[in-house]
């Protein structure tokens, strides 16, 4: 946790979101800007700054990430058509918010390269 981390105020609820999933490791909610017609982040609940900050002891939790993004996006209909999982990292990934997040978007094809 660190004070000016806006997605730890998230997870101690000191603002607020519209939370999807919640467990003792993980939040998911809807992003606050969705780029698609459904676009959730899953985030652990450690803070952790990017991708790149994750070490040996994080590869379940990273797992776990994964699995629950996918869990979800199958839940809400998603994988009917398909859908996307993506992670910024560092300032050319395009990331805004350091404290690690996967983007899960559906709903609109998506396009390759992206952006
Ligand atoms: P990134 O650019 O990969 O770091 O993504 C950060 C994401 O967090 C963006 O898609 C923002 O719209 C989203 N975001 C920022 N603040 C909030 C918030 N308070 N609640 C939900 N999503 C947020
Ligand atoms: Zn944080």
């Amino acid at each position: 946790m660190t004070d000016s981390c806006i997605f730890c105020k998230l997870i101690n609820k000191e603002i607020p979101a519209k939370i999807i999933f919640e467990d003792e490791n993980l939040l998911a909610f809807h992003d606050i800007s969705p780029q698609a017609p459904t676009h959730f982040l899953v985030i652990p609940k450690k803070h952790i700054v990017d991708i790149d900050k994750t070490n040996a002891e994080d590869k379940a939790l990273l797992g776990e990430i994964l699995y629950r993004a996918t869990e979800i996006a199958r839940s809400l209909g998603l994988n009917q058509e398909g859908f996307r999982i993506v992670n910024n990292m560092g300032l050319l990934g395009g990331q805004t918010v350091f404290h690690l997040h996967f983007h899960i978007l559906g709903g609109r094809q998506m396009k390759w390269p992206p952006g």
